[in-house]
């Protein structure tokens, strides 16, 4: 079933690359596992999926060392600046950077242990209020913010753009991100490159990749449903289980 959903998505994938004449290789799949048990990890994994994407860091670190040792974890979710220091050193990304105060305790750590940590900067796009990240007009002030950090790398820009029935309605923020990160590019700040364009989930990664996203991150379209019927945020559903919410 993962393995058949996996095909799925690369295949969609695939497609979307050929209509924008693009190479698939630009694009990273990462197989977004939270709340999966390590067995749907597994077959993912057997299936030949080497980015996992998680969004707590209790899930991340509890699941890391039961699988193989050549994955690429991505931080994917918001982080508090106190589990920071659990996780410096075996993300391959953090995507959700948003702050000032939590890219210094990420340097802080990372100089800490001698790793320097790739991170993007998080973009609220459609400016929802339960999401997190920056408005788009503070992603350059933070960027230069962070760039002079050591043990930190900016590599690029994340956004989650609003659930929708229909992806095209999501069109418009995927390009604005993308033109911002060339507008960031463009001002050629030392130890700053805007490679990673982190955009598109379930219901809109086809279109992300028309626009320009070189990482998609799916979780339903690979594991099935989410179930948090056991979990507290059971009351709020559709919108924890989607993006972590404030
Ligand atoms: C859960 C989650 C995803 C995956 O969502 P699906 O709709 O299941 O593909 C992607 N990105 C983030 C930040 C998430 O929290």
């Amino acid at each position: 079933m993962i393995s058949e959903n996996l095909n799925t998505v690369r295949q969609r994938i695939a497609q979307a690359c050929e209509r924008t004449r693009r190479d698939p290789s630009e694009v990273t799949l990462i197989a977004v596992s939270k709340t999966k048990p390590v067995q749907a990890l597994r077959e993912a994994y057997d299936a030949g999926a080497r980015d996992f994407g998680e969004n707590k860091v209790q899930e991340l670190t509890d699941k890391l060392p039961q699988m193989p040792g050549d994955i690429l974890w991505h931080m994917i979710g918001h982080l508090q600046r106190n589990k920071v220091k659990y996780i410096i050193g075996k993300t391959a990304l953090i995507h959700s950077v948003d702050s000032v105060r939590l890219a210094e305790q990420i340097s802080r750590e990372s100089v800490k242990s001698g790793v320097v940590t790739d991170i993007l900067i998080e973009v609220n796009m459609a400016g929802e209020e339960s999401k997190f990240g920056v408005p788009p007009a503070e992603a350059l002030p933070l960027t230069e913010q962070i760039a002079a950090m050591p043990g930190i790398r900016i590599r690029g820009l994340m956004t989650i753009a609003p659930y929708t029935e229909d992806p095209e309605e999501n069109r418009p923020y995927f390009r604005k991100l993308k033109q911002l990160s060339v507008d960031i590019e463009g001002k050629n700040i030392d130890n700053v490159s805007m490679k990673i364009l982190s955009m598109g989930m379930t219901g809109d990664y086809t279109v992300a990749i028309e626009e320009g996203a070189t990482c998609v991150r799916v979780g339903t379209g690979i594991f099935g449903e989410r179930d948090y019927t056991n979990q507290e945020t059971a009351r709020n559903k559709t919108e924890s289980e989607r993006y972590g919410i404030r």
